[in-house]
């Protein structure tokens, strides 16, 4: 009888087959004086390509020494509590490439006791196109599309990191809670449009004015939030007049002096819940819109 090719199982090896796919299988070894090392790594993709896999059968260590910013303790401590639990191995990291911008690698693993240490038995994936869809979408959700700032979302994320900072070392941080004066009126009188570019302006102009740590957001409609780390009350007043000077005079396209400024600020008291600094900013600033606008205000 004729043999059906169509229903006959394919043999294919391994050693054809795992060239070919596109991501890697290893067996990483770690003993129990720390040693580490892949006494197995084969795989597809660009990633082995910038990897010597000699030097890695024996010694790993200088691979993961490699490892930028947050990454080398962040690898360590998933082996670290892989090994200790026997759970599996979830992590991610950036591989650096000598030609061009580090990949994104994903890692999964599965820790079993072996002679002298642990080993494990994994794959690892180039995820770098996923982690820039990832990024985009993430910038998307944290960002105000008409003045590209942070919005109100990423700023308390911001606050609530920066305060609890603040809180264990005792430094200071100060807010601004800045809105546009009679905002209404301007766009009534020169047009919703010019309104935008009067606050993508407005966005711009106040970031040249702050540090890299500063950040300043978008909360809504006219109203803009300021966060200041590392900043007592007197040196954010000091800074906010100074935005609320250059601002009063600036020329937005309908002459100068058409847009002001009124701001509150307040200095974070250690511990205190987040609602109540931004209470005392809000407060601030309705002294300031009570006292005639245009002024920078904060409570006693
Ligand atoms: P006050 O000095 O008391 O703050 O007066 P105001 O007119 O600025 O405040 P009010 O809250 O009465 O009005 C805010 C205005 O901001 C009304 C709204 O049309 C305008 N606004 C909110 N979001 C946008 C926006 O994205 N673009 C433009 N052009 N205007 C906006
Ligand atoms: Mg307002
Ligand atoms: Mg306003």
């Amino acid at each position: 009888m004729p043999v059906n090719d169509i229903d006959a199982p394919q043999r294919v090896s391994v050693d054809t087959l795992v060239p070919r796919i596109p991501g890697v299988i290893f067996q990483f070894h770690r003993s129990h004086n720390g040693h580490m090392r892949f006494p197995y790594l084969e795989g597809g993709g660009m990633a082995l390509k910038y990897v010597d896999r000699d030097v890695l059968a024996r010694n790993a260590g200088q691979l993961v020494e490699q490892l930028t910013g947050n990454d080398h303790p962040k690898v360590m401590s998933a082996i670290e509590h892989s090994a200790r639990c026997m759970l599996p191995l979830t992590t991610r990291f950036r591989l650096p490439i000598p030609t061009g911008k580090p990949r994104w690698i994903a890692v999964s693993a599965q820790p079993e006791s072996a002679q002298d240490g642990v080993q494990w038995n994994g794959i690892m994936m180039d995820i770098s196109d996923q982690v820039s869809e990832e990024q985009r979408l993430r910038k998307l959700c944290d960002t105000d599309h008409l003045t590209e700032l942070p919005n109100r979302r990423k700023l308390m994320v911001h606050l609530t990191n920066v305060a609890s900072l603040s809180t264990r070392h005792g430094t200071p941080l100060s807010i601004m809670m800045i809105d546009i004066d009679h905002f209404k009126r301007l766009n009534d009188r020169w047009g919703h449009l010019h309104g935008d570019e009067v606050l993508k302006q407005l966005a711009a102009q106040a970031q040249t004015l702050l540090r890299c740590e500063d950040m300043i957001a978008r909360l809504g409609g006219e109203e803009f939030m300021v966060v200041l780390p590392l900043t007592p009350l007197q040196q954010c007043h000091k800074l906010a007049d100074r935005l609320r000077q250059a601002i009063s005079v600036r020329d937005f396209g309908m002459g100068p002096g058409q847009v002001t400024l009124s701001i509150g600020v307040a200095e974070y008291r250690c511990g205190e819940p987040l609602t109540s600094l931004i209470e005392r900013a809000d407060q601030a600033l309705y002294s300031a819109k009570d006292v005639g606008r245009d002024c920078v205000c904060f409570l006693r």
